[in-house]
């Protein structure tokens, strides 16, 4: 009995230690000074959102080096963001197949979205009018690197793209009330702004891609439009997204409220020290304005 007990004792440290070999987290939240490590990036974002730590998890278990994402001098939660959503590709590629992305749902769901055929996302980004190439217009469709996903994937990159920047600003803004308990300093509440104004402005960009994606399609390859439209599950989730994205951009705008923040123009501003900064809100309301445009709202 007794060696059968030490024996399971020992069957449970090894797993322990497998276990904790494979997904190192530390209990504490790690302080808004701590160092950018393994444990303090999986201990904060098991803290404040278990989906992004979920996503960050099933990398480090297929070995992926997910620290790559903080460049030098981001602190530990500035870097949370730009780490979810780059593992969130990962987890989609590594899910997917040779014909299929798996696009990540929340909970720890995923869903396959097959490809059918696609035009590279280039033609239609050339048709975007110069008001309208905000900020993400070159680097994802306007002058794509070659091999880029949101270019020769067409629609089903940018779905992925459009994910990735609903994770990524999903991580960002968890950490509002972490940043409140460490009392962050006006300069830390610039960067948390800034960096849920930049998943905002990310949503009206990717969906003004994917329905100009589609307008375009239907104008010259209604083969693929066909293809796509039919695709259920790429319909099903793109309308899943876009809803929470839509919902996650409006509790930004009331964590702004609740800071007591305010917002004129272009600017959002801290009246107590009088700092400013932009938060992009021009190119939004263009954006999505012009989807308001009866071409766009048929194709919805
Ligand atoms: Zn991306």
């Amino acid at each position: 009995m007794r060696k059968r007990m030490i024996r399971m004792v020992g069957l449970c440290l090894a797993l322990i230690l497998l276990l904790g070999q494979a997904v190192p987290v530390s209990a504490a939240v790690p302080k808004i000074s701590a160092a950018v490590t393994r444990s303090n990036v999986l201990a904060l974002a098991n803290a404040y959102d278990k989906d992004g730590a979920y996503l960050l998890k099933s990398s480090l278990m297929k070995g992926r080096n997910i620290l790559e994402w903080w460049g030098t001098g981001t602190s530990l939660w500035e870097g949370m963001d730009t780490g979810v959503h780059e593992e969130c590709h990962a987890y989609s590629f590594m899910n997917g197949s040779y014909n299929s992305e798996a696009i990540y749902l929340g909970n720890q769901k995923y869903i396959r979205v097959s490809y059918t055929d696609v035009y590279p996302s280039r033609k239609m980004g050339m048709t975007i009018p110069q008001r309208l190439r905000t900020f993400r217009w070159s680097t994802y469709v306007g002058n794509p690197e070659p091999n880029l996903a949101s270019d020769v994937q067409g629609v089903y990159g940018l779905l992925n793209e459009f994910t990735a920047y609903y994770w990524g600003m999903h991580m960002g803004l968890s950490l509002y009330s972490y940043l409140r308990k460490n009392k962050a300093s006006t300069w830390e509440w610039m960067t948390y702004i800034n960096g849920g104004a930049n998943g905002r402005l990310a949503y009206a960009e990717f969906k003004y891609y994917i329905l100009n994606y589609m307008y375009y399609a239907k104008q010259h390859y209604p083969a693929i439009y066909r293809g796509i439209k039919n695709n259920r599950n790429f319909v099903n989730t793109y309308a899943y997204i876009e809803k929470k994205f839509a919902a996650q951009n409006k509790k930004f705008l009331n964590y702004i409220n609740k800071l007591g923040w305010k917002i004129s123009g272009d600017w959002c501003c801290d009246p107590v020290s009088g700092y400013r900064l932009n938060i992009y809100q021009g190119d939004y309301r263009r954006l999505v304005k012009e989807m308001s445009k009866k071409k766009y709202k048929n194709l919805l």
